[in-house]
């Protein structure tokens, strides 16, 4: 049975106009491209630009202040009406990758936006600056490299960054002035941990699981850290006719034993995926034994423990293989990310304001990484998944259903003022 069979949906009033307007403003933004029939829309460029103008004009129009700060983000905030108010940052990214969907990033930034709109239409202001911003950076499309936007608030962003150059040869540097911004003042964009009360995002899911229960909205536990590795098994090349099959060094047979190893792995451990995406065999040619076989593995898991004891295993796994096939084994690591968890305290209103909007709570991990990881150098963490069709993301048939945003507009809302109503002073209305 899925959770949503117990359940009625309840009906969401305001929000379903909200969540239309909403995805009219996804519909338009969507136009703003750098490619003709399909959208692509890289960090510091003129067409981020006008997608940021856009964006401002409906901050401005919700009564919000709008600027953009030293990197590039687009930051709207709606004050609070006492003065040294802490702040709620709401935010995602603009940028895609190419040929990319809607909804992945402007999905939040938008959803933020209309957070404001409905506190601005009712007259209300919260205890604390709800400031919703908009990344300049996140796909890394452009300079290869992810997260350039939030890094900057987080304090993470390094200035050698400032020379990495894109496929025109334009360094970051020059992009960021020739998009208005300042990259010697970059430094400044880093945030005081002390004037914020926490991040929360909002985006679609990018996997099928919320589509699989049944349910709009999920509250995510923690972005998962991953592992990169560059794995090499060498045997000997010979003739396909001639060599008898028991004295054989096949590099691509052991590959191939420890790829569908690590598929029995990891579909025995919860939560923990891993996938083999490259497969390079030497010397690739039909009539003979392959030589040397180069595979990549990606292992990613929301604890940090469990996924070093996965790829620990999953070596000593190769290893045997080799020592059984006689092949020899190389083994790198070429990429490590941290596990991010979210902000346990922050999550559990996050939970309060799905089950005060009527939605069974699912708690789900998110694969993919977020500018929620960067947000939490300094400050705490929350994200809203939405359900998109068939979990596909960073494709043109990206989809989300207009009920589905409806409900996490509600529970957006909802957790600003639950938020409020955890704050030690000041009534929610003006
Ligand atoms: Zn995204």
């Amino acid at each position: 049975m899925r959770l949503a069979d117990v359940l009625p949906v309840p009906v969401v009033g305001w929000a379903y106009p909200a969540a239309e307007l909403l995805l009219a403003r996804a519909e338009q933004l969507a136009l703003m491209t750098e490619e003709p029939g399909r959208i692509t829309r890289r960090a510091f460029t003129p067409t981020m630009r006008e997608v940021q103008e856009q964006v401002a004009a409906w901050m401005h129009a919700a009564g919000m202040a709008v600027r953009r700060d030293n990197i590039g983000n687009l930051i709207g905030v709606y004050s609070a009406p006492t003065p040294n108010a802490p702040t709620l940052l709401i935010g995602s990214h603009l940028d895609t990758v190419r040929d990319a969907g809607k909804y992945d990033g402007p999905l939040g930034v938008l959803a933020g936006l209309a957070c404001v709109e409905q506190l601005a239409v009712r007259g209300q202001h919260l205890p604390f600056n709800l400031e919703v911003i908009a990344f300049v950076d996140e796909e890394g499309l452009r300079f290869h490299t992810a997260y350039l936007g939030s890094e900057a608030l987080s304090g993470d962003f390094e200035p050698a960054y400032l020379r990495l150059t894109d496929d025109e040869g334009i360094t970051l540097a020059d992009a960021i002035r020739a998009f208005g911004g300042n990259p010697e003042r970059i430094a400044q964009d880093r945030r005081d941990p002390a004037t914020l009360l926490g991040y929360c995002e909002l985006h679609i899911e990018q996997g099928p699981v919320l589509e699989s229960n049944g349910i709009p909205v999920g509250v995510v536990t923690a972005i998962a850290g991953q592992t990169r590795m560059a794995i090499s098994f060498r045997g000997e090349a010979g003739h396909a006719g001639t060599v008898p099959m028991q004295l054989r060094r096949d590099a691509l047979c052991g590959a191939a034993e420890f790829v569908l190893a690590v598929e029995a792995y990891t579909r025995a451990s919860p939560d923990m995926v891993a996938t083999v995406g490259r497969i390079n065999a030497y010397p690739d040619v039909s009539n003979v034994i392959p030589a040397e076989v180069a595979i990549s593995l990606d292992v990613r898991h929301k604890d940090n423990s469990h996924r070093q004891l996965v790829c620990k295993l999953l070596l000593e796994r190769a290893q045997h293989i080799c020592i059984t096939r006689h092949l020899s084994l190389d083994w790198r690591i070429v990429h490590e990310n941290l596990a991010t968890p979210c902000d346990p305290a922050l999550s559990d209103i996050l939970g309060a304001a799905v089950q005060q909007a009527g939605y069974p709570l699912l708690h789900l991990p998110s694969g993919a990484g977020h500018d929620a990881v960067a947000m939490a150098q300094i400050t705490p963490i929350s994200m809203l998944f939405v359900r998109c069709a068939g979990g596909i993301s960073h494709r043109p048939d990206e989809a989300v259903q207009v009920g589905d945003v409806a409900s996490a507009l509600d529970v957006l809302h909802r957790f600003v003022h639950l938020l409020a109503a955890d704050q030690p002073s000041l009534a929610t209305e003006a």
